[in-house]
């Protein structure tokens, strides 16, 4: 999609600080990381959120999660991460192009959710 943020950081149009990339799949650091480790791993496809997914896209989907723990490790977070994906509006998504957080660092992070 021509004017979505995510894609226009996978086609490279606005930099971004890159994890990882392959013909499908775009890793990048969070803008405004919550951890001392917090990247992005997204789908080059535009695919907006885990709602709007089409059974052709299960290639794609299942390949982010086979590579989430290699990039982590690479990334220092040999030890455990945290994998979010939030989705529309209850789920608080703000970038509509689905996309999985990787969170970590040195220590064991907080809850899962905190009202
Ligand atoms: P979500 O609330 O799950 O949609 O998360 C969107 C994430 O995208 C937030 O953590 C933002 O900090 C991050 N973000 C927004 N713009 C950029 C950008 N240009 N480069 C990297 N991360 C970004
Ligand atoms: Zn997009």
């Amino acid at each position: 999609m021509s004017d979505c943020l995510f894609c226009k950081i996978a086609r490279g149009e606005i930099p971004s600080r890159k994890v990882y990339e392959d013909e499908e799949i775009f890793a990048f650091h969070d803008i405004n990381p919550v951890t001392p480790v917090h990247f992005l791993i997204i789908p080059k496809i535009h695919i907006p959120s885990l709602v709007e997914v089409d059974p052709e896209n299960q290639g794609v989907l299942g390949k982010i999660l086979a590579l989430a723990g290699r990039l982590a490790r690479e990334q220092g977070l040999g030890d455990g991460f945290r994998s979010i994906i939030n989705t529309g509006r209850i789920g608080r998504q703000e970038v509509y192009h689905l996309h999985v957080h990787i969170l970590g660092g040195p220590e064991p992070l907080g809850r899962m959710i905190r009202n």
